[in-house]
């Protein structure tokens, strides 16, 4: 399939851009070019998601990924966007033993890894624990 132009054109890759059906309104990440409710094409325009969402389910990783070998243990996350959709991602700057369902996450964007060779730089998502201000003292 080949890549919608909007995606192209988006110059920020620091964005959470999905799509939104502009006839049933539904909130789609990653982007889609047809909705899979209306089932027609041509109404999907890009939507930038706000980034914030809490954590539906989790699980704690001790067995690294390629380039994830610093990383462990790490936590990886279903998180259930404000808009709606749910992705999976890493949760980042936090203790993985204080995780829990219903944790309030927000995006980060961090880099994931460089290829050397080509120069290529891999950026992605991931979620870390909104900062709740200290109510006291
Ligand atoms: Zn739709």
């Amino acid at each position: 399939m080949a890549v919608p132009r909007f995606w192209r054109e988006i110059p920020n890759r620091y964005n959470l851009i999905g799509t939104k059906c502009g006839n049933c309104n539904t909130v789609f990440f990653p982007p889609r070019s047809v909705c899979p409710k209306c089932r027609r094409m041509g109404k999907l325009e890009p939507y930038k998601l706000r980034g914030r969402g809490k954590i539906v389910s989790y699980c704690t990783v001790h067995v690294p990924a390629d380039g994830f070998e610093d990383a462990v243990p790490y936590v990886l996350a279903i998180v259930e966007l404000e808009e709606g959709p749910r992705i999976t991602a890493q949760i980042t700057d936090c203790n993985p033993d204080s995780v829990k369902i219903g944790d309030e996450v927000e995006v980060t964007f961090r880099q994931i890894r460089e290829e050397s060779q080509d120069g290529l730089i891999y950026y992605g998502y991931k979620f870390k624990p909104v900062s709740n201000p200290p109510s006291e003292g």
